[in-house]
């Protein structure tokens, strides 16, 4: 008889999202004249830019004709892509990166959720807290997780890092030692950085304990101050212990069109394997690339126009988060984030919870945002608010707020 994973019926609910949309809903049913703004999607709202659109026409006016029609991509992705990320996202920051380093897929949820299948099942992970769910929840489906403590709303076999108030929301050196370790900066959900220094610390301590760091640069489009890395790249010895997933998802508005890459330098061996050959294998196994016309659009987002273009979406996107961070410092709450992230993490007031503080906010301001409880218990008594909403929007949010 067949038996199924049973590791999957160890995942927790996808509670938040499908909850928030219930409160939502209700809400809005009950009050069919309130207006309800969102700012607790982790979605983009700015449509394509021009250069990224006129490169998908091109591409797709290729597809169509004998001559350069395209069947499947090379393993690795196109040659065309992986040079231009190579030179303007490595070599430009002074990081030795090499085209053949690159993995080109079709987003960073996908390759944080499967790179963990390169390692052992018996590897401990370690985690921020709060956290994006796909690195655990996907450590859960194959095993290495443990049990969940209800009580606690912690897995027994993880090792999680409590990023707080205290320590500036960045994570300390774990006291028991990972094998792996995933880090994010920008951070989702919290908005915090580290500096350089701070992430050379955390590559010295990786190749000290022969652990591997997978490093999510989802967010480094957003970095805006100069002494924070774009890249784990620029601390010295990450060639030997860090693997970097990067997505265009956020930097230029690929949520819906998909596309992203991995980096994994050949330095980084473990038992005298090189990681790069399981992934190679792997992808060339399991997945047949992002598609060409996509990857074309990719390749625009680097172009001189290209690059203009999704700057400004960026900054605009900014101009809401300065927005949201200004408003509700000067109404009195305390809030971090946001100067480096397209996240706004603040503290609920009067010692309410975040699912508390989330009904209060909906029914008073008729404002959504993301409950911070629903990314790991060191998320309760904070709340995470997005500016990937319209500018006009995000005023009104805030105006409403302050009148609470
Ligand atoms: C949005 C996001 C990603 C990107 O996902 P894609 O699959 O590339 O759209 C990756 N990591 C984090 C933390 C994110 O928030």
């Amino acid at each position: 008889m067949v038996t199924v994973n049973e590791n999957y019926l160890k995942l927790r609910g996808s509670y938040l999202f499908s909850e928030i949309g219930r409160r939502v809903n209700t809400f809005a049913a009950e009050h069919p004249d309130k207006k309800v703004i969102r700012l607790g999607i982790g979605d983009v709202t700015q449509p394509l830019a021009p250069a990224i659109i006129k490169a998908l026409h091109e591409a797709v006016d290729e597809m169509g004709a004998a001559e350069t029609f395209r069947g499947y991509a090379p393993d690795l992705g196109y040659e065309f892509l992986r040079k231009t990320i190579s030179e303007q996202d490595y070599k430009a920051r002074g990081c030795q990166i090499e085209a053949d380093e690159i993995f080109v897929s079709d987003g960073a949820k996908s390759d944080s959720g499967n790179i963990q299948e390169i390692f052992g099942a018996d590897n401990r992970i370690a985690v921020c807290d709060p956290v994006y769910p796909v690195y655990v929840d996907t450590n859960v489906m194959a095993g290495r997780t443990g049990s969940f403590d209800e009580e606690k709303g912690l897995w027994s076999d993880v090792i999680y890092m409590p990023c707080t108030a205290q320590n500036g929301f960045a994570p300390e050196l774990p006291a028991k030692t990972p094998d792996l370790i995933y880090l994010c900066f920008p951070n989702n959900p919290t908005g915090a950085v580290v500096t350089k220094a701070v992430l050379q610390e955390w590559v010295d301590y990786a190749n000290k304990n022969g652990a591997v760091i997978i490093y999510d640069a989802a967010y480094e489009a957003y970095i805006s101050e100069d002494n924070i890395p774009h890249s784990i790249y620029e601390c010295e010895g990450a060639r030997e212990c860090a693997i970097e997933l990067h997505s265009f998802s956020k930097n230029a508005g690929f949520t819906g069109l998909r596309l992203g890459y991995t980096v994994i330098p050949k330095d980084l061996k473990r038992q005298g394997v090189m990681l790069h050959s399981l992934w190679a294998r792997r992808h060339g196994t399991k997945y047949n690339g992002a598609p060409y016309i996509v990857q074309r659009a990719g390749e625009a987002v680097y172009s001189e126009e290209g690059k203009k273009q999704v700057t400004a979406q960026v900054a605009a996107y900014m101009k809401n988060a300065s927005y949201i961070l200004d408003g509700l410092k000067a109404a009195g709450y305390t809030v971090s984030g946001g100067v480096n992230a397209p996240y706004i993490w603040m503290k609920t007031p009067d010692g309410m919870d975040s699912w508390e503080f989330f009904d209060h906010l909906l029914k008073t301001a008729n404002v959504v945002g993301t409950p911070g409880a629903g990314f790991g218990p060191s998320g309760e008594g904070y709340f995470r608010l997005t500016a990937f909403g319209k500018y006009e929007d995000t005023v009104e949010a805030i105006e409403r707020i302050k009148r609470m």
